[in-house]
């Protein structure tokens, strides 16, 4: 049996048609070592090539084409680098520039000019000119009759493989010959029949057959439909297995009773009714947490949305149990606003909260040691401080992690190693996370939503305005302070190391306070540049209400809480991406005033910058903006899950195969309910393929 699957790890050196030096060729630049490389080296599209076009049909949509006509002139142009070879093809409607840049001298020896070629390519514009570079050519032969119309891969291939002859019309024919050496048992099934029959899917070697040989569009599409489900689905159930095994094999500490601590604080200390969405989400921490199976959940929900409370009633319910607790926040700031606020909050009950971060004087440090390792701290909050090595706790059995996005799986991992058994962990998000990304870059995870916001809130009302009119939103900002609120505005600053952004940031404060001038108003700033004491010394002026006006870089982004702030400014707006848009705009709106927030830009705007705007001024739904980010930029760039790899798919999208997606899960999971350790004789295929395939991926918890 296992030879049958082996052919597939066989070196292209063995393949007819490719040979040694082709072989390092296509390993260095397309990275494709073994057949089964080459099998998942899928076409970009496929083109029926006893179609020609005539010059004067190509327009600017065309993409491939093939044309037949004649060479007129053949011209050696520019020098150096910039020397190409140029041919011009006429057939009668119009003209094409051929184009060479490399491989200049082959070419040369085997164009003649008047005769005619069938050319296929890549169609450009260049100066109102129609060009190909590179393209597939070959002397047109009038007595072939290509009658039957089919369709030819296209794959993608570089300009170097181009230039030695490695073109797609090559790797097509390498193609063929993988398909003589092939047969379907080395690509065995490893969908269950039952569901291969239910959503009638291909099987597996005619889906990799007909993705790349198909014989009309329609089996393409079956193809691809049969392989991103494939793909999808055997994705979730990994995942669902990691999740299923922990529940099962991972042992956690027991948290039995809700006891006086938490009922004297709900009781009597809670300063508002919990959310249904709360409720519904803590009771799913009371669960997971009585089970003696570790917890690793993942709570998401939107700006606002009081995850806060959340993780205070979990951590009062390890202290009940006998646990301490860790509150870990990505800044300083937050860092100190959650101990501010959760240090109120428990002033009447028997709770010890201390905080420690990178500022924390050495003396104090020593204490907070001595307190943690003889159990007299309850609860710590801090920054990443708190994850080093040094930091030791008594019986540590809860760590929260929030605004989940900033911290390094590597540094969460660390938590893990605090007690004899891993303690239960709660990652909070800092926005939503779209549910197809939710489903798998976190699916490891068991996760909950908070999808309601507390009661009462005014909508923010969100406008665009152009930096031409400033000074209207100065003194639109001068009459929120004469009500008697505050306001913020914020400069991009990627990187703290970023020279010129932090003189935008400094020019931009002399402009604020040449329009406030002192001591009518008092302008805070905070940026990375500052030493800890002097952000928190800024910080708290506006949260006192000292100063009206919060200059500020993105530090603030995440948390901070400063209800009586109204107005929230953003210049150059263009240069921030959504969710940190929307994270900013969650500043304001947090009292019971109407607040603002506007989004200041240059005249020039790109596409994209445009439309997060539009989805800005749109919506304050953070869900709706978390999938339009998705959309706008690719699963790649998503905070947090670049490292991830969990969204390395070959095939399918989670922005466009969302339907797939959904029907892989559902599969999956009816099909772990049932078996999950994969006994069944119908789940054999994939519990071998699935076996076969360990280690090839990239799959790593996140916390
Ligand atoms: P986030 O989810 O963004 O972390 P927070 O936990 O900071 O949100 O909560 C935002 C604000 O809403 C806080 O001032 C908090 O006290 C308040 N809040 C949280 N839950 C409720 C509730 N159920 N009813 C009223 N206010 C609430
Ligand atoms: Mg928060």
């Amino acid at each position: 049996m296992e030879s049958h699957s082996n052919i597939l790890d066989t070196s292209l050196d063995y393949l007819k048609g490719v040979g040694p030096i082709r072989a390092d060729l296509l390993r260095k630049e397309l990275q494709l070592f073994t057949y089964g490389d080459l099998l998942t080296y899928f076409p970009l599209r496929h083109i029926d090539k006893t179609q020609i076009l005539r010059i004067s049909e190509i327009d600017f949509q065309s993409d491939y084409v093939q044309v037949v006509g004649k060479i007129t002139h053949i011209a050696l142009i520019g020098e150096k680098r910039g020397k190409r070879l140029v041919a011009y093809l006429q057939d009668g409607t119009g003209e094409i520039e051929l184009i060479w840049f490399q491989g200049i001298t082959w070419i040369q020896k085997v164009l003649i000019e008047g005769s005619t070629y069938k050319v296929f390519g890549k169609i450009s514009f260049f100066n109102g000119k129609m060009q190909i570079s590179h393209p597939e050519i070959e002397a047109s032969n009038p007595n072939t009759v290509e009658s039957k119309s089919h369709l030819e891969p296209i794959y993608p291939t570089t300009e170097k493989l181009k230039a030695r002859g490695i073109n797609g019309k090559l790797l097509g024919k390498i193609m063929e010959s993988l398909f003589l050496q092939i047969q379907p048992i080395h690509i065995p099934e490893n969908l269950p029949q039952s569901t291969v029959n239910a959503l009638r899917l291909l099987s597996r070697f005619e889906a990799f057959r007909k993705i790349h040989f198909p014989e009309d569009l329609n089996q393409y599409q079956e193809a691809l439909r049969r392989l991103k489900f494939e793909e999808l689905y055997i994705a979730q159930i990994r995942l669902g297995l990691i999740r299923m095994q922990r529940h099962r094999t991972s042992k956690g500490f027991l948290f039995k009773t809700v006891g006086d601590i938490f009922n004297n604080f709900y009781n009597t200390y809670l300063p508002f009714e919990l959310t249904g969405a709360q409720k519904r989400v803590f009771k799913e921490i009371r669960q997971d947490t009585a089970r003696g199976a570790q917890m690793n959940r993942l709570v998401q929900g939107d700006v606002g949305s009081g995850k806060t409370i959340v993780a205070l009633l979990s951590m009062l319910l390890a202290a009940d149990n006998g646990f301490q607790s860790c509150l870990m926040a990505p800044t300083e700031i937050l860092a100190r606003q959650h101990f501010q606020g959760l240090s109120d909050l428990l002033k009447n009950l028997p709770i010890n909260i201390r905080i420690l971060t990178g500022s924390t004087k050495t003396k104090e440090r020593r204490e907070i040691a001595a307190g943690l390792e003889n159990g007299e701290i309850h609860l710590l909050v801090g920054t990443h401080a708190i994850i080093e090595d040094k930091v030791q706790f008594k019986n540590l059995g809860l760590a929260v992690v929030d605004e989940q996005h900033k911290f390094g799986v590597a540094q969460r991992a660390k938590l893990w190693k605090k007690n004899i058994l891993p303690p239960h962990i709660l990652v909070m998000t800092a926005t939503p996370i779209p549910r197809t990304l939710a489903m798998t870059a976190y699916g490891d995870l068991d996760y909950s939503v908070i999808d309601e916001l507390p009661p009462g809130r005014k909508p923010i009302l969100t406008v665009h305005r152009n930096e031409m009119r400033r000074a209207s939103v100065m003194d639109f900002i001068r009459s929120e302070i004469a009500l008697g609120r505050q306001a913020y505005i914020i400069y991009p600053l990627i990187e703290e190391s970023e020279k010129l952004s932090y003189e935008d940031l400094m020019q931009g404060y002399e402009q604020v306070k040449s329009y406030f001038p002192e001591p009518k108003y008092l302008i805070s700033m905070v940026h990375g540049r500052q030493t800890p004491e002097e952000k928190e010394t800024n910080m708290q002026r506006f949260v006192t209400g000292n100063t009206q006006i919060m200059v500020s870089t993105t530090v603030i982004e995440v948390g901070v809480n400063v209800p009586n702030a109204s107005v929230m400014v953003i210049e150059s707006t263009e240069k921030f991406g959504l969710s940190q848009l929307h994270q900013l705009r969650g500043r304001v709106g947090r009292g019971s005033e109407k607040s603002y927030c506007i989004l200041i830009t240059g005249s020039k705007l790109s596409n994209d910058a445009r439309e997060r705007i539009k989805i800005m001024c749109d919506t304050n739904d953070g869900f709706k903006i978390a999938e339009k980010d998705l959309e706008l930029r690719g699963p790649g760039d998503i905070e947090g899950t670049r490292q991830s790899g969990a969204l390395n798919f070959k095939i399918a999208s989670i922005v466009e195969d969302k339907a797939i997606l959904e029907v892989a899960k559902q599969y999956a999971e009816s099909l772990l309910e049932e078996d999950e350790q994969l006994i069944q004789p119908e789940n054999q295929p994939l519990k071998i393929f699935l076996a076969t395939q360990k280690g090839k991926t990239g799959w790593s918890k996140i916390s």
